[in-house]
């Protein structure tokens, strides 16, 4: 059985363990570089991402996330966690893993929209739009050609895939449908 370790350094890891659990699947809080190598793929929660960054600085597995993910272990980022996998963050020097080919912008969709649910066309997971939940978003304002997009919303990038990484703007843990969870889940099955 497969294992995914939803790092718990602060913000909704409890949620996505619950999300995983409906699906044929352990899953393993990981808060240090011995529970990350029990593991074969990883998701990075929402939360604070300078937080979340500072701590998992502190527990040495900024440099160990890289390792694995140098092997080709899958990784996803919902939200803060989309934010740490970001090699750039407009106007912000916040440590971070910096995976992905992509420039993010921080708490994008403004004050007045704080949070909001909107249903999102992502064909990748099936035709029935995903209820998405965006609560102090960032967007994709840049990317280059090897990240594909699997979502928009407002013409904003909200959801992208490069190779093993997978990520999103939004919160999919906080809403009963499991369709990304299982498709992050069938990635790493394919990855082993
Ligand atoms: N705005 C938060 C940040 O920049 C992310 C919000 C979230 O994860 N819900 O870290």
């Amino acid at each position: 059985k497969v294992k995914i370790g939803v790092l718990a350094m602060q913000g909704a890891f409890v949620d996505h363990e619950k999300a995983l659990q409906m699906l044929d699947c352990e899953t393993m809080q990981i808060r240090t570089v011995e529970q990350l190598n029990q593991v074969q793929g990883l998701i990075i929660p929402g939360g604070e991402s300078t937080t979340i960054g500072k701590l998992m600085d502190q527990f040495g597995l900024i440099d160990a996330i890289q390792e694995r993910s140098s092997q080709g272990m899958p990784i996803w980022g919902t939200c803060a966690g989309m934010i740490l996998l970001a090699k750039e963050i407009e106007a912000s020097d916040q440590l971070r893993l910096g995976l992905m080919d992509i420039k993010v912008r921080r708490n994008a969709f403004g004050r007045q929209v704080d949070s909001f649910e909107v249903p999102l066309d992502m064909k990748e997971i099936g035709d029935e739009p995903f209820p998405a939940v965006f609560i102090r978003a960032p967007y994709i304002s840049e990317k280059n050609d090897q990240v594909k997009v699997l979502a928009t919303h407002e013409e904003k990038t909200v959801a992208v895939r490069q190779g093993h990484l997978l990520a999103a703007a939004f919160h999919p843990e906080l809403t009963d449908d499991s369709r990304m969870h299982q498709y992050f889940l069938d990635m790493v099955q394919r990855s082993l």
